[in-house]
């Protein structure tokens, strides 16, 4: 929305006070995300009292939840925009057309699809494929996001290729599924293809790219090898398990069971030496009875997951476990929560200790944004936005820059964080990113600054 808008010669801030359109994107997918959707559109609501705005429009996945309760509940709201109409955003700024127009072909955007990058310059994420065909029963994304469909291949790579040319460090490739890519093109191990497609293209310094949200079950020999040889894919496997107990699972209609699970991540780290494998719970779910929590609690100690999350279950309408029996108290929901954070809170201590005095590439990212004595990177191991990070308190040689990857020594474990000093030997960087002030890139700077990257000089989409 914001390439196209920009492309159409409007002007993009990130302060509501200034805007004459406000643009909201929503979330629905479980009840905090849906509260803090209708928080902000109500806070956004104000500045049409206080501020320049004339308009306030609300897009994403509430609107294609809950169209009719906003039209009624919300009169602030202006116009609407569903997954499927984001075209439709300049239009609707402009006031050019009425504010709904029903459309509901499958939207996926591509190579000609201009792009401003609301991450800071040395990372960005790519979504390779839209939508769902797995039956989990307590998701509500495929009803709002539609059918599994992926990005063709020479549309990824070329604008992999474009943002590594801006000096984009890091691409992360999402999707609700990104280990389905190429299965609807006919492509058998497509993902794992286009990762080595991916790691070929020639960048004049070293680059990373991962790719988050596997499903388990595909989760093949044949991406791990490709993981495995090529030095730019990160040594990283993010795997949302959501639970170990079969039964649970089963009636999550996800099947498989810690031990599966056991031996997949045993194949894994035989595969890649040094990976990270993230992955994430849900707690609560309809009949989670106390053994099958212990079976979970069990499976988190064996596993010694490297990064992990742990969601409360959010018992949404719309989902086939709204239907189910054995509904868990909220009390004890939180409960097995924090009991699960704990236990993985000391596995993260000790495997962190276990890094002390050792070395590693990291990707500097600016700034620390808690703390001006400190600067912020992280290594290939992290993710971004999810994971813990590696701060600088000391550097040798030249002083650190955003986007830079160099050497760290790790000297301080915390639970979730490492601290580290920045090695000298900066790497050589004759002609990566254009000249540009990094340090009012990075929010932890205090302005953000969005980066804008041109779509492909093709005449046809590669959709
Ligand atoms: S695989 Fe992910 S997006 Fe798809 S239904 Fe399951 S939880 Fe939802």
């Amino acid at each position: 929305m914001m390439g196209q808008l920009a492309a159409r010669g409007h002007e993009l801030t990130p302060d509501p006070a200034e805007a004459e359109v406000i643009v909201v994107n929503t979330c629905s997918f479980i009840d905090p995300a849906k509260q803090e959707s209708v928080d902000t559109i109500l806070e956004m609501a104000e500045y049409k009292k206080i501020g320049q705005a004339k308009k306030l429009i609300v897009a994403g996945c509430l609107v294609e939840r809950y169209r009719g309760d906003i039209r009624k509940d919300l009169p602030e709201v202006d116009a609407l925009i569903g997954t499927n109409e984001i075209e439709r955003i300049g239009d609707i700024c402009e006031g050019v057309e009425a504010s709904e127009s029903g459309s509901v072909a499958p939207y996926l955007y591509h190579d000609l699809t201009p792009r401003i990058l609301a991450t800071p310059r040395h990372f960005a994420y790519m979504k390779i494929a839209e939508g769902c065909d797995h039956p989990c029963t307590f998701c509500v994304i495929p009803q709002y996001r539609g059918k599994f469909r992926s990005r063709r291949f020479e549309s990824v790579i070329s604008e992999a290729t474009r943002l590594f040319a801006h000096g984009v460090r890091e691409i992360n490739l999402i999707g609700q599924d990104t280990t389905c890519y190429g299965e609807d093109l006919g492509i058998r191990d497509g993902l794992a293809e286009l990762l080595a497609r991916l790691a070929g293209i020639e960048t004049p310094q070293e680059k990373w790219i991962r790719f988050l949200y596997a499903y388990p079950n595909r989760v093949s020999q044949k991406l791990l090898d490709t993981i495995a040889a090529h030095a730019s894919l990160a040594k990283y496997i993010d795997m949302p398990l959501q639970h170990a107990s079969a039964p649970v699972l089963k009636r999550m209609k996800r099947g498989a069971s810690g031990d599966i699970f056991l031996k997949l991540i045993e194949k894994i780290r035989r595969t890649i030496p040094g990976v990270a494998i993230r992955t994430s719970f849900i707690v609560g779910f309809p009949g989670e009875t106390d053994a099958d929590f212990e079976t979970l609690r069990q499976f988190v100690e064996a596993a010694q997951f490297d990064r992990l999350g742990v969601f409360t279950y959010s018992d949404e309408d719309t989902s086939a476990s709204f239907a189910l029996d054995g509904k868990v108290d909220g009390r004890t929901i939180q409960n097995r929560k924090r009991s699960l954070m704990a236990l993985q809170r000391r596995v993260s201590r000790a495997k962190n200790r276990r890094l002390v005095g050792a070395e590693f590439p990291v990707l500097v990212e600016g700034p620390s944004p808690e703390t001006d004595l400190l600067w912020q990177a992280r290594m290939s191991t992290q993710a971004p936005e999810i994971d813990g990070v590696t701060l600088i308190n000391d550097f040798e040689g030249a002083e650190p820059k955003p986007g830079q990857i160099r050497r760290l020594r790790v000297t301080e474990a915390h639970d979730y964080d490492l601290i580290g000093t920045l090695m000298a030997g900066v790497e050589q960087d004759p002609n990566a990113a254009p000249a540009h002030d990094e340090r009012a890139e990075w929010p932890g700077a205090g302005t953000a600054r969005l980066i804008q990257i041109g779509p492909a000089p093709a005449q046809i989409p590669v959709r």
